[in-house]
């Protein structure tokens, strides 16, 4: 079973699954290339020890990378060209009629989970093995399989509803389902957005308010300078898990709490905490944070459209190696194939990415200091072992970050 528009499938996955191993190979050479020695502006900072561990980390996460995309590939055209979903759609109609929301729902789950079990040994050797070797890892076995029942369950909780409300419009909403989905999911990840750092988070998390007199001080002085108010400020227990480190703020309005995570308290004196968090500070008071909501709106928008137009397509379903042209089916497809469309796009998100962290490096620069940012920056830069010679296409097709030494460069002029 096959048509034209699974050849236009094979091509875009063949050209996304080719850009990305290639990007990452010479992401491997340019690292390897540049690791005998630290590059000029960070040789007074950064030892040749640092250095090496990060170009080694990095190449083994690399190659992570290759596992995990040849592995998609194989479970997608799997799935796909391979009848494995037909397979589950067969199997799942002998439970539930093929009309009703169960079996879609049914379909939709078990799909999720064989992708979730097919993904867990590499993610355990990405922790256990990978993480551990460069001393990352703090999580425990127990603390994991904990965490991946809780994951489970938030993500069923939270998810299931959504889904089977999605599932009826198609069914029941008529030609416009699209756009009443597409309202329904800009509703939720508001109302997402609202309940997450009050009841998903303390679920995998401790925050404690921050105790620290000398850093809460200038916390407070920070806040005044910029304008910004916040209903408390917090410190969560990141290092149960990593002992990477990171500021962040969660909720709206006069609701908002600054969270630091205490790696990044423990590690940073607290003028460059300051400077962190007046990056961050920065990212909200630019509209970076609306910004970005707007977006992955309007992604969306355009997405539920076509995924709108491709219900009604026969060819849709035969290309991918479906028979049961169902609303499920198209639903489950367009999630499956949509990143392989999509992947060209990348460039374009983490450049709009950078040009907001280099504003919120300028905001920062001007409400505290922009020397202790940048000494901040190496420091945070070593700590999670970021490649500090990253290959300048790899980085410009994905990182949501400047490389270090580019906002360095830039923080010394302002
Ligand atoms: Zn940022």
């Amino acid at each position: 079973m096959s048509n034209a528009f699974t050849w236009v499938f094979l091509a875009a996955l063949a050209a996304a699954s080719a850009t990305r191993l290639w990007l990452t190979l010479r992401q491997i050479r340019h690292v390897r290339a540049h690791r005998a020695a630290v590059p000029g502006m960070f040789a007074e900072t950064i030892p040749l020890s640092a250095h090496q561990k990060a170009a080694d980390y990095t190449m083994a996460k690399a190659r992570l990378g290759i596992v995990d995309t040849v592995l998609d590939v194989a479970i997608l055209l799997a799935l796909t060209l391979g009848g494995g979903l037909q397979w589950l759609a067969d199997g799942w109609a002998r439970a539930f009629s093929v009309e009703s929301l169960w079996h879609g729902t049914a379909v939709i789950l078990s799909v999720f989970l064989l992708k979730g079990v097919l993904g867990l040994p590499l993610d355990l050797y990405r922790i256990f093995v990978v993480e551990e070797r460069f001393g990352f890892n703090r999580i425990t076995p127990g603390l994991y399989v904990i965490d991946l029942f809780k994951h489970l369950l938030v993500g069923a909780v939270l998810g299931i509803p959504l889904l089977l409300v999605v599932l009826w419009l198609m069914q029941a909403a008529g030609a416009l389902w699209w756009l009443y989905a597409w309202i329904v999911l800009v509703a939720y990840s508001l109302f997402l957005q609202m309940i997450y750092p009050a009841v998903v988070m303390p679920l995998f998390n401790k925050f404690s308010p921050l105790a620290d007199p000398v850093l809460a001080a200038r916390v407070e002085e920070l806040l005044r300078r910029t304008g910004f108010r916040s209903r408390g400020l917090y410190v969560m227990d990141g290092s149960k898990r990593s002992s990477h480190g990171n500021a962040f703020f969660t909720g709206f309005g006069g609701a908002k709490r600054i969270v630091l995570f205490d790696t990044l308290v423990s590690r940073l004196q607290p003028a460059e905490v300051e400077a962190v968090l007046a990056h961050e500070l920065g990212h909200y008071k630019l509209h970076h944070v609306v910004k970005g909501m707007a977006l992955s709106w309007a992604f969306s928008f355009a997405l539920l459209f076509a995924l709108g137009v491709l219900t009604g397509k026969p060819w849709f379903y035969e290309g991918l190696g479906v028979a049961s042209a169902t609303p499920a089916m198209a639903l489950l497809l367009f999630m499956l194939v949509i990143g392989e469309f999509t992947f060209f796009l990348q460039p374009l998100l983490s450049l709009f990415s950078r040009k907001n962290e280099y504003e919120a490096d300028r905001y920062a620069a001007q409400y505290a200091s922009p020397a202790e940012l940048a000494r901040a920056l190496v420091k945070l830069y070593q700590d999670n072992s970021a490649t500090l010679t990253p290959d300048p296409l790899h980085s410009a097709y994905y990182d949501s970050h400047p490389p270090a030494a580019m906002r360095i460069a830039r923080l010394r002029t302002t």
